[in-house]
């Protein structure tokens, strides 16, 4: 159904964007995706080529905290494929310190990834998506954006936003036919939680009444739903994906 569309995929290099990234080149979207340094998009990209010689990707390295680089880079997507279809606003770093040790850096440093980027992103691509009558942004928000986290505030707080961006967005942009949905993901099997010391993760994955941490194909594959036309009524939705675990 997505087949000859084109996609732009931030933080597709590893995790929860490069299974979204891989589900969308094996349903024959076209796929640029998008990290921060050249060294691992090179390697996400060849690795992805090795897997499979047919497939369409590229990778690029806008630093997506500023506007005038993401736009740039999205001039040159359109400059090669002629279109932009899908979105996916992936890019993340999370937070784990308490208010007492938060410094303001890290709180700017959080907020600039995850919230401007998330709009940078979407202000680069919606006039073309509007000009070319339509199209599908997709953000990762996070089960935190409805439990909140006892720790790492700039964190939640950050995906509280996106969820703000998502329904506010989904609302402007519904009459120029560019649906904006959001995955809240659980528990994900990813860096971003193997990161975390054994007595933080265990009991929280002790807790998931589905009995497993999520992998980041699940939620390929809701991206996968909300970017197909299956999907065609749904804008402004913040779907969790979570084994209906609590954090
Ligand atoms: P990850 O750490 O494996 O991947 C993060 C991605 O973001 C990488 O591709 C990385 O290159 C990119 N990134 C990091 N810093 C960047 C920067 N400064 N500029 C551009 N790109 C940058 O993590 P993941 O678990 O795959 O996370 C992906 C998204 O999912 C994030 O938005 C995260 O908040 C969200 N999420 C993850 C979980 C989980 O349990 N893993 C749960 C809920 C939400």
């Amino acid at each position: 159904m997505l087949e000859g569309k084109v996609a732009v995929v931030t933080g597709g290099t590893r995790g929860i964007g490069l299974a979204t990234v891989r589900k969308f080149l094996q349903n024959g979207v076209k796929v640029v995706l998008f990290g921060s340094r050249a060294e691992t998009v090179d390697k996400a990209v060849s690795s992805l080529k090795e897997e499979n010689a047919s497939y369409e990707v590229m990778g690029l390295y806008p630093d997506i905290s500023n506007l005038k680089a993401v736009e740039e880079a999205i001039q040159e997507i359109v400059g090669k494929y002629g279109q932009i279809d899908i979105l996916v606003n992936n890019a993340g770093i999370s937070a784990r310190e308490s208010i007492y040790e938060y410094t303001e850096e890290n709180f700017d440093k959080i907020i600039d990834l995850n919230v401007k980027g998330v709009f940078n992103c979407s202000k680069a691509v919606v006039p073309y998506m509007k000009k070319q009558g339509g199209g599908v942004i997709l953000n990762t928000s996070s089960m935190v954006s409805i439990y909140g986290q006892a720790a790492g505030c700039g964190y939640p707080t950050s995906k509280f936003a996106v969820n703000g961006l998502t329904k506010s967005l989904a609302r402007e942009l519904g009459k120029d036919h560019i649906r904006v949905n959001a995955v809240a993901p659980g528990v994900i099997h990813t860096d971003m939680v193997d990161v975390l010391p054994k007595e933080v993760i265990q009991p929280i994955i002790d807790s998931i009444p589905i009995g497993r941490m999520g992998e980041p194909e699940d939620i390929a594959n809701a991206f996968l739903f909300l970017a197909s036309s299956q999907a065609s009524f749904i804008t402004g939705a913040i779907l969790s994906v979570d084994g209906a675990g609590m954090c």
